[in-house]
């Protein structure tokens, strides 16, 4: 990711979801827009792979999306196999909402093989999902993920400010994406962030503007909200964004 300069960062985007992948990567590719293509299981992980091969902007991860674990767990061993194939993991982590609460010991039984093979093989960067589990993901990152054999990149996070600086202590980098700007909790967290630990993402297709999804790489509306909370324009925010990457992949 760190082979030409971008013009956005992307972070965390699920290209492979939007109705022509190899559109999205050309996209992505034509707007210089740094972008983590996460996948959501091990066996999407090869044809996204495939397919950004000439890519400069796009780089792909290897998931275990926790809402699939209940279905898709038994691919851990499908992601242990791929795993030398990329140095960025995610989608992974926890997610204790109603829907998904009755596999939560499996995700963590997943979630900690994760990052128990992530901190073996070295430098690997995790995009990381802790719905309703900020504790308990900052619980295994703690344990099982020293900052010296890896790094966290927290997705959409939305635990406490307390659990963000404790976050911050373990590491962690914050993706960061305009959903979260939308309630005065969020923009609390968000000020609470470190500003060299920010980083920008879509999360589109999930993330809709006016119900529709955001298209990969549209990170202006982010950049916007964070410059509010910074007190800096859109393009300082992404100077700053492009610094953090920077560190981040070096
Ligand atoms: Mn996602």
């Amino acid at each position: 990711m760190s082979v030409l300069k971008p013009r956005r960062v992307d972070f965390h985007a699920h290209l492979d979801l939007y109705p022509d992948l190899a559109e999205a990567i050309r996209r992505c590719d034509a707007e210089e827009v740094a972008t983590l293509a996460v996948t959501t299981t091990p066996r999407a992980f090869p044809r996204n792979l495939e397919l950004t091969k000439g890519s400069a902007f796009v780089r792909v991860a290897i998931g275990l999306h926790p809402q699939l674990v209940s279905e898709r767990g038994s691919e851990i061993s499908i992601f242990e196999d791929l795993l030398p194939e990329t140095r960025y993991v995610g989608e992974v982590g926890l997610d204790a909402s109603p829907r998904h609460y009755r596999s939560f010991d499996q995700q963590k039984m997943i979630f900690e093989r994760v990052l128990r093979r992530c901190a073996r093989a070295g430098d690997k960067i995790v995009s990381v999902h802790s719905v309703r589990a900020a504790k308990h993901v900052l619980d295994m990152v703690e344990k099982f993920l020293p900052p010296e054999r890896g790094r966290i990149v927290l997705h959409w996070f939305s635990g406490s400010v307390s659990e963000a600086r404790r976050a911050v202590d373990l590491g962690c980098f914050f993706s960061v994406n305009e959903r979260m700007f939308a309630n005065p909790k969020g923009q609390a967290l968000i000020r609470a962030i470190p500003e060299n630990t920010l980083l920008t993402e879509t999360d589109g297709p999930f993330v809709e503007r006016d119900g529709t999804p955001v298209s990969p790489g549209d990170v202006g509306p982010v950049l916007e909200a964070l410059g509010k909370v910074l007190s800096k324009t859109p393009e300082e925010v992404s100077r700053l964004v492009n610094g953090n990457l920077s560190r981040i992949v070096s």
